[in-house]
């Protein structure tokens, strides 16, 4: 018989574990696929970060803790319940299938930053070891950032950490970053302790919504008085390079943020056709998915009703082990014709480190707190890890920490080098004009303004508007020179951002890139306004709407499918047609290029796909996002804009947002009003002259 486990973590290990002990090797064969080849003791995380331990301290090898268990780190793909088949892809990148007989599902939670807009592109998230390893480091180059600065606001931002989420990890984390920041001042000759700032913004009223109210308000005090300021009842609605946008309207600045919140179930568990509750797979009371004869779940990717209490047992790694336990029993007694039993357990007590050695917890009825509750909390992991060699080891390095500072090295990483992703809120200004240059950027999503002053006058003025799929920073770098103009984002704006040392590096050895650059050079409209400054001044005297086409009869919804939107199309006169939103807004712009553009992509989908592709909406077929400007705009940027997207008929829409259209620019029209005005220049100068 053969037993496979998705999953290394605490449920997955016990439920390994425990059916070893009950099961010998000729009668079962256990795999156990995890992606990693070592259990993490998450509760340990924030001590990594913290640098109070060393990460080997923080995880433990499976092989090790499983004897007679096939451990394996193929990612699991995809399950085949009916067919009782797992299916994943071998290190050499081939699909492959296996049997089983019984399978587990133990494979734990994702964490999830895209809830918040600007988490994923400037916050950490925490849940795994790359996480904690990533973290330190900025940590502690933060700290050197602020030792070398001399402007006051910069040492202060360097020096904010804002932990988004109260659960045990923010929690953990707020307290470790606490006591490392505040515990190494005395290292550095420019900042002292005051200088630390460390937010926790939670949404509820109480942290820990885990633990029992008595011991949440004992730890909230005692971190609050260690320094750390608690915003309860606050959401972060934002976060961009600053900090984070919180609902109360106010910008927390900080420029380390660590997004606690937001999990999402794992790929493998959201394609599978079983019965969930909140993403979770629902369960029997004895553990197997509900519909399935050999397939179970356990741990945080499960729903398991206690039978102590009939409630849904809590994302803990208590009750993952427990669940891993009694689900492994339970298996033993399905194959030896016995009934099950209902999960069922009572929490024996709840430990939470809290920072600085300090911890809280909650055991056989009794509260503790401070650092024997924390010695207790380190006593528990300890007896976790899967040998006394190990045990011993670590210990070992414990007992160095808590007598010698911490360890404030780092390995350096030059963003000159790197290739990031920002967010942007409406407003943000992304680069000023002077600047040094940075960061060669290329718009995801969005729009921004391009915004230049020119002496005398010290306001600046807008200059283009650049959308998805324009770039920005090239002339500077290239010409290593501070940037002329700023840009601030109109709309919410994702970018994705080159270092100058790459993009260099990039340009110079890849002549392809190089040569649209400087094609786009010349087209910038800075440029092409320096050469022709009296179609300039034509331009300013007119308001954009005298320019204004009305729109065409017949406009698209984005769930309009293709089939009817090309029948439009074809009786389009403009031969492009908008594509608008519930809101009557405008979402795109379908165009007769974009047909090419949609049979490029259908020819790269599956058959299945290919066969389907007339009823497919144009939400998704088309990108979205189109250019626009608004009536409230100049005719010089309109101009500018369309010269820059080589676009020869561009939307207007109401104000930047409402963005109801209310019609259409052409290329054609402005061009030949201002060749007009040229001309009646010229003849009225040559008549003056005459
Ligand atoms: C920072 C942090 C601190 C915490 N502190 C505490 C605490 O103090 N006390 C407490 O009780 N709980 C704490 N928790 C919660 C606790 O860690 C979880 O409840 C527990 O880890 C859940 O165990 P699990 O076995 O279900 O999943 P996990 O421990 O998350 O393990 C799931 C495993 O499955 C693997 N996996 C997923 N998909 C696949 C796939 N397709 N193929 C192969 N492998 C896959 C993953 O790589 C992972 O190793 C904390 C959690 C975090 C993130």
């Amino acid at each position: 018989m053969r037993v496979v486990i998705v999953g290394g973590g605490f449920a997955a290990v016990k439920f390994a574990r425990t059916l070893r002990g009950k099961l010998s090797l000729s009668d079962c064969e256990i795999l156990l696929f995890n992606r990693e080849n070592h259990m993490v003791f998450h509760p340990l995380l924030a001590d990594v970060a913290g640098a109070s331990i060393n990460v080997d301290a923080a995880v433990a090898p499976l092989r090790q803790m499983l004897p007679g268990v096939g451990c394996r780190t193929e990612r699991v793909q995809r399950i085949d319940l009916a067919a009782s088949e797992l299916e994943f892809e071998t290190a050499d990148g081939a699909q492959a299938r296996l049997p089983y007989d019984h399978i587990v599902l133990a494979c734990g939670a994702e964490s999830n930053l895209a809830i918040i807009p600007g988490m994923t592109e400037h916050a950490f998230a925490f849940k795994v070891m790359r996480d904690a390893i990533d973290l330190r480091q900025h940590i502690v180059q933060q700290m050197e950032n602020a030792e070398a600065t001399t402007d006051a606001d910069l040492r202060r931002w360097h020096l904010s950490f804002i932990v988004v989420g109260a659960g045990f990890s923010g929690v953990e984390v707020a307290g470790e970053i606490n006591e490392l920041v505040r515990s190494s001042t005395r290292f550095y000759r420019n900042f002292k302790e005051e200088d630390v700032v460390v937010t926790v913004v939670h949404s509820q009223a109480q942290i820990l919504p885990e633990v029992a109210p008595t011991l949440r308000d004992f730890a909230r005090k005692k971190m609050e008085k260690a320094g750390i300021t608690m915003l309860l009842n606050t959401r972060a609605v934002a976060a961009t390079h600053e900090g984070i946008e919180l609902n109360n309207g106010k910008m927390l600045r900080g420029a380390t943020i660590i997004c606690t919140i937001g999990t999402s179930i794992s790929p493998l568990v959201q394609n599978l056709d079983v019965p969930k509750e909140r993403g979770r797979i629902r369960t029997l009371p004895e553990m197997r998915i509900e519909g399935q004869k050999n397939a179970w779940a356990i741990g945080d990717c499960s729903l398991i009703v206690n039978a102590f209490d009939n409630q849904p047992s809590p994302t803990t790694a208590q009750f993952a082990e427990r669940q891993g336990r009694q689900a492994a029993l339970n298996l033993v007694r399905i194959l030896k014709g016995q009934p099950t039993k209902p999960f069922y357990f009572k929490a024996l007590g709840q430990l939470c480190s809290i920072g600085g050695y300090q911890a809280v917890a909650e055991m056989f009825g009794m509260r503790i707190s401070g650092f024997i509750a924390w010695f207790m909390w380190r006593g528990v992991y300890l007896l976790k890890l899967p040998n006394w060699s190990r045990r011993i080891k670590v210990a070992q390095d414990w007992t160095w920490d808590l007598l010698f500072p911490r360890d404030l090295s780092f390995l350096s990483t030059d963003s000159a080098q790197q290739l990031t992703h920002a967010y942007y809120r409406p407003g943000d200004i992304i680069h000023r004009q002077g600047e040094q240059p940075r960061t060669f950027s290329v718009i995801e999503e969005g729009q921004v303004e391009v915004l230049k002053t020119a002496p005398p006058s010290p306001e600046p003025r807008l200059v283009a508007v650049l959308g998805k799929g324009d770039f920005f920073g090239e002339e500077a770098i290239l010409g290593n020179r501070p940037h002329e103009t700023s840009v601030r984002a109109r709309t919410p704006v994702r970018i994705g951002q080159v270092g100058s040392t790459l993009f260099r590096q990039m340009t110079s050895s890849f002549s392809p890139l190089r040569d649209i650059l400087l094609q786009a050079f010349t087209r910038r409209s800075g440029d092409f306004w320096r050469r022709l400054p009296i179609a300039k001044t034509v331009l300013e005297a007119e308001p954009l709407s005298s320019f204004l086409d009305p729109l065409a009869t017949t406009s698209l919804h984005k769930d309009t499918t293709l089939v009817e939107a090309l029948r439009a199309l074809e009786q389009s006169p403009a031969g492009e047609l908008l594509v608008l939103d519930d809101n009557q807004h405008l979402w795109g712009v379908l165009g007769r290029d974009d047909v090419f553009h949609i049979i490029a992509r259908i020819s790269v989908s599956s058959p299945e796909e290919q066969s389907e592709v007339g009823q497919r909406k144009l939400s998704e077929l088309l990108l979205g996002d189109p250019v626009y400007v608004s009536l409230d705009d100049s005719i010089l940027v309109a101009s500018a804009t369309m010269l820059d997207h080589g676009l020869p008929r561009l939307p207007v829409v109401q104000s930047k947002t409402d963005l109801r259209p209310v019609g259409y620019l052409r290329g054609e029209k402005i061009g030949s009003h201002v060749i007009q005005k040229i001309a009646e220049g010229e003849k009225g100068h040559a008549q003056t002259a005459g």
